[in-house]
């Protein structure tokens, strides 16, 4: 980025502010004159000056007037200041000057060296400033897209996770999430007791329902199921589609074993009593269900999956829609 300084030159004498402009055009910069203290305020409020060049001296407003009221303003007060003064001033003016913000004092007849070395330093100062300015914007930028990335990166991330654990056809868990969940539960119970069961349910001639009324129609029908099995179950329980028309659940018994076993064929009747509207048909499915409970199995969830499973086999064997539990 080149930036060209702009420079004030502030004097009521206009041979004086001619001097000067002619010293500066050897430098890269940008000269504007004010033959008042006035016109300088009413300047700075349009410009961004890298330096001011006052003269003490002057009618109405004096160049440390001047100074004072640049000082108060937010937006100049830190503006550096050369003031332009007579022969020989006297240090104690000196000094008042420093008290309003001079950063520097030049005194006429300029020395054009001098001055030049002077406002070429203030000069260099500025574009330094300037320059670190805009390289701290730009990192801080880089910063805020660097953290929305981070942000974005964690939704997607949360979203995948949430994805590899989620049925997409009924928005349950699935089996991974299933095998999860079961494993802290087991582990839970062993901690603290108490019984946990597993019921693996299937749905009764399901490819008859399909053959029937088809595919869509089945896919509502599992989408029913679900419904059914999330309301019916409470929230400490895990229902999951482990497989096509195979769903699992989980219930910590809280209520104690007998308590809990015939909520299994309440939900079997629940299911069986339940009308599935699929655009212009209405149909009824039945389940089978297997259950098992950890106080029979101490081992592994695939070991507690593995008898439920076999007594869904048996529900199935002995005729459907009923529930296994031993
Ligand atoms: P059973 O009472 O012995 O369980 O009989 P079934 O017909 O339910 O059992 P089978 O395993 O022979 O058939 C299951 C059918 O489920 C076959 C398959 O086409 C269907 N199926 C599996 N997943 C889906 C699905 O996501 N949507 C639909 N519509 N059908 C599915
Ligand atoms: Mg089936
Ligand atoms: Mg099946």
């Amino acid at each position: 980025m080149d930036i060209v300084p702009k420079i004030l030159i502030v004097d009521d004498l206009k041979v004086n502010r001619m001097v000067l402009q002619k010293i500066l055009a050897e430098i890269t910069c940008e000269v504007i004159e004010a033959d008042s203290g006035a016109e300088a305020l009413n300047l700075v409020e349009d410009h961004d000056f890298a330096l001011l060049l006052l003269d003490v001296h002057m009618p109405v407003m004096n160049g440390f007037e001047l100074a004072a009221k640049l000082g108060e303003n937010s937006k100049t007060a830190d503006k550096p200041i050369i003031f332009v003064t007579a022969a020989a001033s006297d240090v104690k003016s000196q000094l008042q000057g420093y008290k309003f913000g001079a950063v520097d004092y030049i005194e006429k007849p300029i020395e054009i060296p001098i001055l030049l070395a002077k406002v070429k330093i203030f000069l260099e100062l500025y574009e330094k400033k300037a320059w670190l300015s805009s390289a701290v914007e730009e990192l801080q930028s880089l910063n805020a897209q660097l953290q929305n990335e981070i942000e974005r990166r964690k939704e997607m991330e949360e979203q995948l996770r949430t994805m590899a654990l989620t049925d997409v056809l009924t928005g349950l868990s699935n089996r991974r999430a299933m095998t999860k969940i079961a494993a802290k539960e087991l582990a839970r119970v062993r901690r603290e007791g108490g019984p946990l069961f597993l019921a693996i349910m299937d749905v009764d001639f399901f490819k008859k329902v399909n053959d029937t009324y088809g595919h869509e129609a089945g896919d509502e029908a599992l989408r029913v199921l679900g419904r059914l099995s999330q309301d019916f179950f409470r929230e400490s329980d895990t229902v999951a589609r482990i497989g096509g028309e195979e769903f699992a659940i989980l219930c910590p018994a809280s209520a104690g074993t007998e308590a809990s076993v015939p909520r299994f064929d309440e939900f079997r009747t629940r299911v069986s009593e339940t009308e599935i509207v699929c655009g212009e048909d209405r149909l009824n499915i039945t389940v089978s269900i297997g259950v098992v409970t950890s106080l029979e199995e101490n081992g592994s969830f695939e070991s507690m999956f593995k008898i439920a499973d076999k007594r869904l086999y048996h529900a199935k064997a002995n005729g459907r829609n009923q529930v296994v539990l031993q």
